[in-house]
């Protein structure tokens, strides 16, 4: 579908400022029309009643304001975890989690519509890549959320479908518009980014002045076993996504997330967890353990708990920084791409 205008919502507070005066209104009124969209959260021009009626007008005709419909909301009677289904102004869909923690409200949005990266275990990728997400498209996956929730977030991560430095520039400027004091001003260390290993985007990404977290999807510990649960391993090796973490940890001064999908049998065992110990040991890192969540296209089985502790252990007893993720929303399959696909399939 062909766009009307253009995105008003994907403006920074400089380029909707000078989006405006070009057409002669005053500066004032771009702070104005920023605060409705980016921090009241408004759903259209008609909520923004201290701004003239023909410049609201004038906006609808050029510019079209981005907003998703969520077309299913599940929520999970186990721990309020609550999952959305969107539609976008094309037809395609996107998920994000809205879930409850101890330290406030922190949810989890998609930056892609599908997924190149062809991860083995993961539901996002089955179907292929579609298109990049605009940052008003990941900004709007967290104002719908906390509209329908009334309630604040705290904290975003960037875990749902797609691979976020993939669509570097979009969501680079997604960030910077999310913790922006003119929005929701959340903060850069509550903003966690998850890569399968980019190398050369997680160098970039270390020179852009950001202090948020990096989530490193890493799910085997030698090239080798990386290769068969990854493809993306082909390309990198893990002496260079090491180097690149590295790099990204001096630069910022932000401690890496080490992401591991414990498949049973596949790379859970006590061969592992030492190779994985050589290679991360010593450094300033934390190790999130996720026993994997099944899909039906693959094979793959989840690790026994009693096998999780195991792993967990040996990499404590060897300072190694580790938690087992908790699950969330198990009951409403909150995991992965796994919604928007069996929405796909119906
Ligand atoms: N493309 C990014 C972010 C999206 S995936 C990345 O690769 O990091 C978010 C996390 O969920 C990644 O660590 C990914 O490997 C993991 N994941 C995907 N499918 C999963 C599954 N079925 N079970 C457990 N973790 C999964």
């Amino acid at each position: 579908m062909a766009e009307n205008g253009k995105d008003i919502k994907s403006f920074t507070p400089e380029e909707l400022k000078k989006e405006l005066e070009a057409k002669g209104e005053k500066g004032f009124r771009a702070k104005q029309m920023y605060e409705w969209m980016h921090k009241k959260l408004a759903t259209g021009f008609d909520e923004m009643t201290n701004l003239p009626a023909s410049l609201r007008e004038k906006c609808k005709e050029e510019y079209y304001y981005a907003d998703l419909e969520p077309v299913t909301v599940l929520t999970s009677k186990l721990d309020g975890t609550r999952k959305y289904l969107f539609r976008l102004r094309d037809g395609h869909f996107v998920e994000s989690v809205w879930m409850k923690y101890h330290h406030g409200n922190s949810v989890c949005i998609s930056s892609q519509v599908g997924c190149k990266m062809g991860c083995r275990f993961c539901a996002s990728t089955l179907d292929g890549w579609e298109r990049n997400l605009t940052p008003s498209e990941m900004l709007e996956q967290i104002y719908a959320m906390a509209r329908d929730n009334g309630e604040r977030v705290s904290n975003v991560v960037v875990m749902g479908t797609g691979e976020p430095l993939d669509n570097y520039e979009n969501l680079v400027k997604f960030i910077r518009m999310l913790t922006n004091e003119e929005g929701l001003n959340i903060s850069q260390r509550n903003v966690t980014v998850s890569t399968c290993g980019l190398v050369p985007e997680i160098r970039r990404l270390a020179e852009e002045d950001l202090s948020i977290t990096l989530a490193l999807s890493l799910h085997a510990p030698t090239d080798e076993k990386r290769k068969e649960l990854m493809p993306i391993a082909k390309r990198y090796t893990l002496a260079e996504v090491m180097d690149a973490c590295e790099y990204y940890f001096n630069k910022t001064g932000r401690r890496i997330s080490f992401e591991y999908a414990l498949v049973a049998g596949v790379n859970d065992n006590e061969e592992e967890a030492g190779q994985l110990i050589s290679l991360i040991g010593g450094k300033n890192c934390h190790v999130n353990l996720i026993p994997v969540n099944p899909i039906k296209e693959r094979d793959y089985v989840s690790t026994a708990q009693d096998k999780v502790l195991k792993f967990k252990n040996k990499l404590e007893k060897n300072h190694i920084n580790a938690t087992v993720r908790r699950t969330l929303g198990s009951d409403i399959n909150a995991s992965c791409g796994q919604l928007r696909k069996q929405h796909m399939e119906v």
